[in-house]
């Protein structure tokens, strides 16, 4: 039976498209979670303990919010308004139920089968015991906009929530996230509903048959932006045969080799859209292979022409409880602690609640220099090329 790990809701994006990258990752560690995603984890560490004990994040102010792997996270301004609007979201949500039951952090999964190899964990999922509706609401901390349409892992939580409740007849799935860039007025929830029948339809048309296409050991390789986080990206043929096949479509560049990098000036237009939306492949795959090279060096293997060198220092205190007092009773105050000006991210969070004068005369003090980057054409209706699993969410 296959493991959690390859059949996860949250990769369904990558399996159910390209079947043969369950067997292609099988043996290739999953590289450990960056910041974000560390950052995303102890964001529903709060938001959890929040909803399981009917609390406030207010009262974690200024604690560090420890993770399973020992990162921890301050609980600041940012992190308590992340989680006070996904609470908000899921009680508005809860009252529009006559008998709701809110289960947080629930294990779902899309089938009866109590042995279902598809299975994850919904972050708060509303059924009603008298009402048609199930609610299912996730928590995004990434900046990169997911997409609630199509979005595999929520259709997949939803059918969890139709085995809760067999008898609703619609489901509701939400996306709560603060942090999403370039939005506009779409705002941090997005959400989309489904028939109880057409999920059901999906997953009879669509999802069982993608879980028995992977079991084919001859299951091919389909490429897209689901590579860009694939564990295989950097030993997978066809991955890279699709990278550098952007080069030749839509026909080949005249006077360009394809394996040389072309000027910009030398793309179409055409082609300049293909390639920001296979942009971050590129600079992920060449991140694996700065990484896979000083792993190799590391271990003693030789890479020609290459060695592992110092990189920049930083310097961070064992244990700031312990370096406070034993500064405080060497030196003179001013020389353990600095005050220093505020910035204005972090007034603007704590004058929320502000009269209007007060918050107009700093407003006035604040210059706002924003510097412009292409970034992909996000519409609500889901038409854009907008690379929705960009980052790692958790
Ligand atoms: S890199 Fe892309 S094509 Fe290759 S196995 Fe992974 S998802 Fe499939």
């Amino acid at each position: 039976m296959a493991s959690h790990a390859e059949l996860s809701p949250s990769k369904a994006h990558r399996w159910m498209v390209c079947p043969g990258s369950v067997a292609a990752c099988r043996d290739i560690p999953e590289p450990p979670p960056g910041a974000a995603a560390q950052l995303g984890t102890a964001t529903h560490a709060l938001a959890e303990w929040c909803l399981r004990e009917e609390r406030v994040p207010e009262e974690r102010r200024g604690e560090y919010i420890k993770n399973p792997d020992g990162s921890q996270f301050l609980c600041d301004q940012k992190m308590i308004d992340a989680v006070k609007g996904y609470l908000e979201t899921v009680y508005a949500l809860r009252s529009k139920h006559d008998a709701p039951v809110l289960f947080v952090e629930q294990r779902v999964r899309p089938y009866e089968a109590v042995d279902s190899e598809v299975y994850g964990t919904a972050d708060a999922l509303i059924v009603d015991t008298l009402g048609d509706m199930v609610d299912v609401v996730d928590l995004k901390n990434g900046a990169s906009p997911v997409e609630v349409e199509d979005n595999h892992q929520l259709m997949i939580y939803g059918l969890g929530g139709l085995i809760e409740a067999p008898h609703a007849s619609e489901v509701r799935l939400t996306v709560y996230q603060p942090h999403a860039r370039d939005v506009g007025s779409v705002g941090p929830v997005r959400q989309v509903s489904y028939k109880a029948e057409d999920l059901r339809a999906w997953r009879n048309e669509k999802l069982t048959p993608a879980i028995q296409a992977t079991k084919d050991p001859d299951a091919p390789r389909v490429t897209g932006k689901h590579c860009q986080y694939c564990p295989a990206f950097n030993v997978c043929p066809a991955h890279m045969a699709s990278v550098t096949a952007v080069l030749r479509e839509p026909k080949p560049l005249p006077g360009v080799d394809a394996d040389a990098l072309p000027a910009p000036e030398n793309l179409t237009a055409t082609q300049l859209g293909a390639l920001l939306s296979v942009l971050p492949r590129f600079e992920a795959w060449s991140r694996a292979v700065r990484d896979f090279a000083k792993a190799r060096i590391l271990a003693g293997q030789d890479v020609p022409g290459w060695k592992v060198g110092d990189g920049r220092r930083t310097y961070s205190w064992e244990n700031e409880d312990e370096a406070e007092a034993t500064l405080k009773s060497l030196f003179p105050a001013d020389w353990v602690f600095e005050r220093k000006l505020t910035t204005p991210a972090k007034i603007r969070a704590r004058m929320k609640a502000s009269p209007a004068d007060v918050r107009d005369r700093v407003e006035e003090l604040i210059r706002c220099d924003r510097s412009q980057t292409v970034v992909p054409d996000f519409t609500p209706t889901g038409e854009s090329a907008i690379d929705v699993f960009k980052e790692p969410e958790i």
